[in-house]
């Protein structure tokens, strides 16, 4: 067969592939195809059925990142993207997609269509609601994160884990573009406006205690190995559905620090509370859209909180993680991780190289001026003060007090 050896697929190749791969789409002519993939590094090709509808989704890797040959990756992330698909499938049961087919010659990944959903980003910037967002987000990260962690699992076989999935350069990627280029543009691939390059010049690049803090959060990025983490959770990597929830794009998953997963969400939710805040006129509909939102950042962190606690109770397997108080003393500084890890998720996203539709999408410039400082503010307190946020109203309080 022609995909014995690997070769980036055109959507042609992928309708010869599949059917060739899955019995269900053997008949050939009658297939059709697209490639729909929107995300900074790889392919994503629909397979339609014309007869019948059905569908399926191959999503391939390239040699070099999509966004930018810049960037050359192994192929291999998608081996790392489809285990960890795996895996989380029987942690957080229906929270991701199906995998069909993993396919190591090819470096791909055959998988369930959730065209029937859309991107958590998409529809924010619709002003559309979700309500089983926070629920089913923090049940995701309860379950992948404590259940993963040395608080729950046998702790060999944990570091085993740590060990298969070490991802030393989708790491790197994140410890260059989140951790290090945002605050002194050392490869010259910033991307500031013009109306706040010297602002972010002054209260970015030569702020040294924001910097400081910054490098401390970036050893515990590279040293603390406490859960297996997605490592890309933004809303991009997202699909809703008023009943149902799906987490993709697992490529950067490693064992990390907890944080980082909840973090990013956070950031996230606040960049479309900022676009909605920012852009929407005043009337019913702008509270309708940003009091469900509040809630929804308030609950993805209190509910997080209350099924970690739970979820310790039930299943903490470490002798010593029976101490008492040591649950409460552990979450409190997954919490502070969050808010610093949100802080810097924010800070990259604006200053570094790749940006969010959130913010780059408000066409009157001096409302996205201020809406990027509005932001950059917010996220230097919650770097540098960290250590004063506990619960979902702590950070709704910040956002409301710097708008
Ligand atoms: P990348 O790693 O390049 O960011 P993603 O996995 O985020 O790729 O996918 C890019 C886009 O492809 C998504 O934003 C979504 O629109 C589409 N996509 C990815 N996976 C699926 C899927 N299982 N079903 C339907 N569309 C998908
Ligand atoms: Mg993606
Ligand atoms: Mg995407
Ligand atoms: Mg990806």
């Amino acid at each position: 067969s022609r995909f014995d050896s690997y070769f980036l697929m055109k959507p042609s190749d992928v309708i010869e592939y599949i059917s060739e791969k899955m019995p269900a789409f053997k008949k050939e002519h009658q297939l059709t195809c697209t490639e729909i993939g929107d995300g900074n590094l790889n392919y994503v090709f629909r397979v339609v059925d014309e007869t019948d509808g059905a569908s399926i989704i191959v999503k391939q890797a390239g040699d070099t990142a999509r966004i930018s040959d810049e960037f050359k990756l192994s192929a291999n992330r998608i081996r790392n993207e489809s285990n960890i698909l795996a895996l989380q499938a029987k942690l957080a049961p229906g929270l991701v997609p199906k995998v069909f087919l993993y396919d190591d010659k090819m470096k791909c990944c055959i998988m369930e269509d959730l065209s029937n959903h859309v991107i958590l980003r998409t529809a924010l910037l619709k002003f559309q609601v979700f309500p089983n967002l926070a629920d089913d987000l923090s049940t995701f990260l309860v379950q992948t994160l404590l259940m993963t962690s040395d608080i729950v699992m046998n702790h060999k076989v944990k570091k085993e884990q740590v060990k298969a999935f070490i991802n030393p350069e989708l790491c790197e990627i994140t410890e260059d573009l989140v951790y290090s280029e945002p605050f002194n543009d050392y490869q010259n691939r910033n991307i500031l406006l013009p109306e706040n390059k010297a602002w972010i010049e002054k209260h970015i690049y030569q702020d040294k205690k924001l910097r400081l803090e910054a490098a401390k959060l970036k050893f515990d990025f590279m040293t603390n190995s406490q859960a297996l983490v997605h490592g890309d959770l933004h809303t991009g990597s997202i699909f809703v559905r008023h009943d149902s929830t799906k987490v993709i794009d697992p490529e950067f998953a490693f064992y990390g620090p907890m944080g980082y997963d909840i973090g990013n969400i956070v950031a996230n939710l606040i960049f479309a509370w900022t676009n909605a805040a920012f852009t929407l006129s005043e009337g019913a509909s702008k509270p309708w859209f940003t009091d469900w939102l509040e809630e929804t950042i308030t609950q993805v962190i209190d509910l997080f909180s209350e099924k970690f606690l739970a979820g310790w109770k039930t299943n903490a397997a470490e002798i010593m993680a029976k101490e008492e108080g040591l649950d409460h003393w552990y979450l409190e500084t997954v919490m502070n991780d969050t808010a610093g890890i949100a802080g810097l998720e924010m800070i990259r996203r604006i200053v570094g190289i790749a940006k969010v539709s959130d913010i780059t999408s408000i066409e009157n410039i001096k409302l996205r001026v201020k809406a990027e400082r509005f932001c950059l503010q917010t996220a230097k307190t919650l770097i540098i003060n960290r250590q004063n946020y506990k619960c979902g109203n702590d950070i709704i309080k910040l956002i409301k007090d710097n708008f």
